[in-house]
């Protein structure tokens, strides 16, 4: 076997889907050093939205290589970074105008909570059960999706408070999960005790579970009133995902602050922070930085994506490529209601969850997927798989993602 004491020296705490060796990516396919051809649906967890090594995106980096790699943001600006911004800054929703960017989304969603205590004056966070915000010790405090996250990595930032996520198909309907919102604030926390909520607006690692549109706008007014500030947590959603540019969108709601990453760049680190410039204008310089923020390859990388985006017209693709995979599996669930209670998502975000009795489910439909070429993640929490598939993605592969879940589901059902 290859690579023996090298895989071993990998930190046993990396879980991982399959013993296989990536040695080359394109599109929507992963070939492995074992020979293998892998049906991509999960996109390196919802990253490579151009799909694997697109030219434009290749070309770019390639050419950002030889002028400037590394040029530190608290030493000077540099072009591609300024760049960027003026890219980025029409797309985001109206009244972001100030960006920070970081290399991860973990540590996007620290910088948010850091702004948001900066701006307000106040240190307690909320989050949703069910969330998921990043592994670095801050964000691992926001995570609930599940228990895995936290293992023994305690103890964590203090004044984070849990409160339900709407998910109406494990009992939590949108009236409950309001109620257990103004809940929180009866019993146990003051409005002037928090500085931020933030929320995924589609639930990822905790179960591809969008939002409603009455929970978020009562929280939005709610934190309106008492100075609390709105952060969404983008990362896995940004950037067309949702068959939207942001999945706020969909909600007609504009955040104080969005965090995005995954999607950004490709699959080049990067990751940007966007909040309202009075909320930002309030921070001192030198109270925010990083060696590798704003790295210039990774923003290269980020203006060709954008570029891909829009003339590929990939966010539409997302809506279509979503409706046909949804329509696709809603027959699969209709042929066979006690396997499959529930399919949902928006655009190339789309969750199967199974009959919760059938546990381990999950495991045994990716791995039956695996044996047959194609790559589907589970989420952390309950009998769910997810569909995560580059927005290039066309109708016959999403024909043949089809079939090979079929296949998978019928076999570990058997
Ligand atoms: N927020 C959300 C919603 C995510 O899905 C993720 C990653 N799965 C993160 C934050 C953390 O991002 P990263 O792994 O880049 O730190």
């Amino acid at each position: 076997m290859a690579h023996v004491s090298a895989k071993r020296a990998i930190n046993r705490g990396v879980g991982r889907l399959a013993d296989l060796v990536v040695t080359e990516a394109k599109g929507c396919w992963v070939a492995t050093e074992e020979g293998r051809k892998l049906l991509d649906m999960a996109s390196g967890i919802g990253v490579v939205s151009t799909g694997h090594c697109h030219p434009r995106v290749v070309a770019a980096a390639q050419e950002q290589v030889g002028r400037v790699i590394h040029a530190q943001v608290n030493i000077a600006y540099h072009d591609k970074m300024l760049e960027l911004t003026d890219v980025l800054q029409p797309l985001m929703p109206k009244g972001l105008d100030s960006v920070f960017y970081t290399n991860s989304g973990a540590e996007a969603v620290e910088n948010a909570v850091k702004i948001a205590r900066n701006a307000t004056g106040k240190g307690g966070v909320i989050v949703m059960q069910g969330s998921y915000h990043g592994r670095t010790l801050g964000t691992a405090a926001m995570t609930t999706s599940g228990r895995g996250y936290r293992q023994k990595f305690g103890p964590f930032m203090p004044s984070v408070y849990v409160t339900p996520f709407p998910y109406e198909h494990q009992g939590t309907s949108t009236a409950k999960a309001i109620a257990e919102f103004d809940l929180l604030f009866k019993q146990q926390v003051h409005p002037d005790d928090i500085a931020a909520v933030v929320m995924e607006p589609v639930l990822g690692e905790g179960g591809y579970v969008p939002a409603t549109r009455e929970y978020v706008e009562h929280v939005q007014a709610f934190c309106k009133a008492n100075d609390i500030l709105l952060v969404m947590d983008e990362v896995q959603t940004g950037f067309g995902r949702t068959g939207k540019l942001f999945a706020t969108e969909h909600f007609d709601v504009v955040p104080d602050i969005l965090v995005t990453a995954k999607g950004i760049a490709s699959g080049f680190p990067l990751a940007a922070v966007w909040s309202r410039q009075d909320i930002t204008d309030k921070q001192d310089p030198g109270t925010m930085g990083g060696t590798y923020t704003a790295n210039a390859v990774a923003c290269a990388a980020a203006i060709a994506t954008q570029q891909v985006i829009k003339d590929e017209n990939l966010v539409q693709n997302s809506h279509d490529r979503g409706a046909q995979l949804m329509d696709a599996l809603r027959g699969i669930q209709k042929d066979r209601p006690d396997i499959v209670s529930d399919v949902r998502g928006l655009g190339c975000m789309v969750g199967v969850e199974f009959n919760t009795k059938l546990s381990g489910i999950k495991g045994a439909v990716s791995k039956a997927c695996l044996d047959r070429d194609m790559i589907l993640l589970g989420c952390s929490a309950f009998e769910t798989v997810r569909f995560i598939p580059p927005l290039t993605v066309s109708a016959d592969e999403i024909d043949r993602a089809v079939e090979i879940f079929t296949e998978a589901v019928d076999e570990a059902a058997s």
